[in-house]
């Protein structure tokens, strides 16, 4: 019996998890759950999954919780704030660890499961992004495991043979990332300018939360996605290659050395990486219905257009950087983001603000957890800047 502590269980991974886990009692038990605010949400997936801890990160939220599982009787730990997602992710009531929170808020949680040598099922894509080489060290130091959960990953280590030291031990040329290239595929930069959140989280293929659904607009989703292949299976930059493929059911590919190309397909439903690494090695009904070749027809594939998506282009450049740089480069999409959600900074507004972000902040040495936060901090304020400029030159326009 595997013990779960879903970390950013209300969200979109942590509902995709939660619904594997239901389907295999007989496997899977529930340890801890934790979210941002949504009390109510967290309360409710506690009545049915009876962890024994519940953490909401934001302590003003703790009361209301409380108030939610007494109110749906049900008796566990309640603990709010950052120290509690550290102790949810660390504690003795799991084995394993869901890092399903969106954003660098999730790094100390995955950090401190890769520490205490927990089974590190990995989404919180930012948090690899931000400290590759930190949660290396944390996981031979903890001695856990880490799976992958983005979807490409998932399929790159099934591609992969178990156990290989190295890609050139294992003869492999390259990986493939594939993209789908998101709601505005094919479309050009002016066809961009006017862009809103509901259409930019519009996903022609996956259900998200919204801000990796705007970063799929970007392509800076398969940017986030090319540094953390390179930290994940020790990749060089120019080993690692991102091909679109509209479909999304080929989820991505390992290139041989003997010309052979290993692929993962499947439908585009989340639940299926998450099952393979809930149950790695052995392999358990995801609820997910067969990919029927014959009825999907064709795959096909393409070049990413780095000249409209930058932020592709954006993070090949900060990988290339290396230090301080893909830190850099996550803050400012964080913030940028933010302000495009929040109806302040235009969609292309986006990549423009992570680049002058770039420009103005060379790379620098960043190993520690405290020069990565500093690196991180820095950047946000940098970016606050250049969107406050961005949004009234504007509001300024005629
Ligand atoms: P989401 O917005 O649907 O959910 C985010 C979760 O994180 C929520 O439970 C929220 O309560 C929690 N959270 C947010 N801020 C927090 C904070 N400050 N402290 C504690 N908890 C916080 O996001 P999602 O789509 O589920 O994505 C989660 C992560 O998984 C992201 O890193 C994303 O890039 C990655 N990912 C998602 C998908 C997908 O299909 N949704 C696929 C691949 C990777
Ligand atoms: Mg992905």
């Amino acid at each position: 019996m595997k013990s779960i502590a879903v970390l950013g269980a209300t969200g979109s991974i942590g509902a995709s998890t939660l619904d594997v886990v239901a389907r295999h009692p007989d496997r899977f038990r529930v340890g801890a759950l934790a979210a941002h605010r949504s009390a109510a949400a967290l309360a409710a997936l506690c009545a049915t999954f009876r962890p024994e801890l519940a953490v909401i990160a934001d302590p003003a939220c703790e009361a209301e919780l409380r108030e939610h599982l007494r109110a749906a009787g049900v008796d566990c730990r309640v603990e709010s704030g950052a120290d509690a997602l550290v102790a949810a992710a660390s504690g003795a009531h799991c084995d394993t660890v869901v890092a399903a929170i969106v954003g660098a808020a999730g790094l100390e949680s995955t950090l401190a499961a890769a520490r205490a040598g927990k089974r590190l099922l990995l989404a919180n894509k930012e948090a690899v992004v931000m400290a590759g080489a930190l949660l290396k060290a944390a996981l031979r130091e903890g001695g856990g495991k880490l799976l992958p959960l983005d979807s490409e990953h998932n399929a790159v280590f099934q591609c992969l043979p178990r156990g290989a030291p190295s890609l050139d031990a294992a003869g492999v040329r390259r990986i493939v990332l594939t993209a789908s290239g998101g709601p505005f595929r094919g479309r050009t930069r002016a066809e961009l300018a006017g862009i809103t959140p509901e259409q930019a989280c519009a996903h022609p293929n996956w259900r998200m939360g919204r801000k990796i659904s705007v970063d799929s607009a970007t392509l800076l989703n398969k940017g986030l996605e090319v540094i953390e292949a390179h930290h994940l299976f020790d990749a060089p930059v120019e080993r690692i290659d991102v091909v679109v493929h509209p479909q999304s059911l080929v989820h991505s590919l390992v290139e041989y050395v003997d010309g052979s190309l290993l692929a993962q397909l499947g439908q585009p439903d989340m639940r299926t990486a998450i099952a393979y690494a809930l149950a790695w090695p052995e392999r358990v009904d995801a609820g997910v219905g067969l990919l029927d070749l014959a009825a999907a027809g064709r795959l096909d594939f393409e070049k990413p257009d780095l000249d409209t998506f930058r932020g592709l282009a954006l993070a090949f450049d900060a990988l290339r950087a290396g230090g301080s740089a893909p830190i850099v480069l996550n803050a400012a999409n964080e913030e940028a983001v933010a302000a495009f959600l929040d109806g302040r900074l235009p969609f292309l507004g986006i990549a423009e603000t992570i680049e002058r972000c770039l420009d103005a902040s060379p790379a620098a040495p960043a190993g520690d957890l405290a020069a990565i936060l500093d690196a991180d901090l820095t950047a946000r304020r940098q970016a606050q800047r250049i969107i406050a400029a961005l949004s009234d030159r504007a509001s300024a326009r005629p």
